[in-house]
């Protein structure tokens, strides 16, 4: 569904990317980890054409995202769903209307109809009756949630999540994780997850990619990163377990 084609990219003199390339099948789960710094925020940001690269191709669904016209691209975003590392809701508006922000961006619903699909979005994360409160009377899983509920509100056929359990207690992150899951099973979204969680990567991973130094250094299911006898991968996945 997704492919990085030989990806560099550089900010000045600081080489984030190095002729990545990478596939992300329709319908897996594909968990991204790699130290802090190593490019995985920007990588996630390729995909849904908030960067482009130096070098080499990005595409989504057959179509090439990197050199795609800004309104090209906006057709691109609704079919894709993206989780901020940092929750990004609009401190301003409700949590209603943070979720149904899209919905009035990107659509001729009216209100009633908008309103009927924020009502069963927040239902699907566990926040139903929550649409009247403010971002700042939330804790910082239901933010997470909402965000959650905001970025598959048009139905996308992917999410990309960055750091979604980051910040989270073991069980708010297992109630994130069970919702990222769900959404694959249930709705057949294909979820590209970066996260610094090797409990959680594991739980939700069809596939895991290790980075580092902008280049991919493992890639394979959950148990063969448990299994590997290369250094780096056993440094990486025993440091943080
Ligand atoms: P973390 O796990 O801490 O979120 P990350 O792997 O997501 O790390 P990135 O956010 O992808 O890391 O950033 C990789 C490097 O690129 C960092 O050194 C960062 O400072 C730099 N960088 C990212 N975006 C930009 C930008 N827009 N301009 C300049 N430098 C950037
Ligand atoms: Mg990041």
């Amino acid at each position: 569904l997704i492919q990085l084609r030989n990806v560099s990219k550089s900010f000045g003199a600081l080489n984030v990317l190095r002729d990545l390339s990478i596939e992300i099948y329709e319908g897996q789960s594909t968990v991204i980890i790699g130290p802090s710094g190593t490019g995985k925020s920007v990588l996630l940001k390729h995909i849904v054409g908030l960067l482009q690269p130096d070098t080499g191709e990005v595409w989504f669904g057959g179509q090439r995202v990197d050199t795609m016209a800004p309104e090209d691209l906006v057709e691109i975003r609704k079919r894709i769903g993206f989780l901020f590392q940092m929750s990004a809701l609009f401190d301003s508006l409700t949590v209603g209307e943070n979720v149904a922000f899209p919905l009035v961006e990107h659509t001729t619903l009216t209100r009633p109809d908008r309103e009927e699909r924020v009502d069963r979005v927040l239902r699907m994360v566990g926040l139903s009756g929550l649409q009247a409160k403010m971002p700042a009377q939330l804790s910082g899983g239901q933010k997470k949630r909402v965000s959650l509920a905001r970025s598959i509100v048009l139905g996308p056929e992917a999410v990309m999540y960055d750091e979604p359990t980051t910040g989270l207690d073991p069980i708010r992150s297992d109630l994130i994780n069970e919702l990222i899951v769900g959404l694959s099973t249930r709705l057949g979204i294909t979820s590209v997850i970066v996260t610094h969680d090797m409990v959680s990567a594991c739980k939700i991973a069809d596939r895991m990619v290790l980075i580092y130094d902008g280049k991919i250094v493992h890639d394979g299911t959950p148990e063969s990163f448990w299994k590997t006898d290369d250094e780096l991968v056993r440094r990486f996945v025993h440091g943080q377990a």
